[in-house]
């Protein structure tokens, strides 16, 4: 297994702007961030089973996170032409996307159990099988770091790393629980 120093330095050459480590018990849980879900203002709701309500309540995913010890909390910064550019953040998202499989990587090849949370739902497949059937790729499905009760924000404070990198820029997270 590599260090942490090393897993940091290949999740850098990854696309990763920032990173940390913290213990999980560090993370809260709130069913208030639910409530932002159920808004719909990314429109995933409902729509997969990386997302409220499919991927379970809030105390069944707290219950996932806290059988591991310690979360790297990760980001990636897109620039954008406004802060109404919706093709930019669209954008964004899937290169943060694409930077969260190769970090994906980097921790399933270094710990024997990874638990790995993006941004946005689920967009691994033109249509989502949910609610009719299982998850085509339930080893490849990543729920949202929000759809799992966890405000961003406050998590970034733990971390010490930025939730916002400047006017006109979008900031993603990632989460990889190991
Ligand atoms: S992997 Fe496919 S079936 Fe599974 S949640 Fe994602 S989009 Fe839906």
């Amino acid at each position: 297994m590599e260090s942490l120093d090393t897993i940091f330095e290949l999740c850098k050459e990854a696309g990763v702007h920032e990173q940390a480590v913290i213990p999980v018990e560090k993370i809260k849980f709130s069913d208030e961030v639910r409530h932002l879900c159920e808004v719909n203002y990314c429109g995933s709701y409902g729509k997969t089973w990386a997302c409220p309500p499919g991927v379970g309540s809030v105390e069944e995913c707290r219950e996932k996170c806290m059988a591991f010890t310690q979360v790297y909390i990760f980001t990636t910064w897109h620039p954008l032409e406004d802060s109404l550019d919706l093709d930019g953040m669209q954008e964004g998202k899937a290169a943060h996307e694409e930077v969260c499989a190769r970090v994906r990587k980097i921790f399933e090849e270094n710990f024997a159990e990874t638990l790995v949370l993006t941004s946005e739902g689920c967009g691994n497949c033109q249509t989502c099988t949910y609610p009719d059937a299982p998850c085509r790729f339930p080893d490849h499905m990543c729920p949202s770091v929000e759809s799992y009760g966890i405000f961003v924000n406050e998590e970034a404070a733990e971390a010490g790393i930025h939730y916002i990198n400047g006017a006109n820029t979008v900031t993603y997270f990632g989460n990889v629980f190991f």
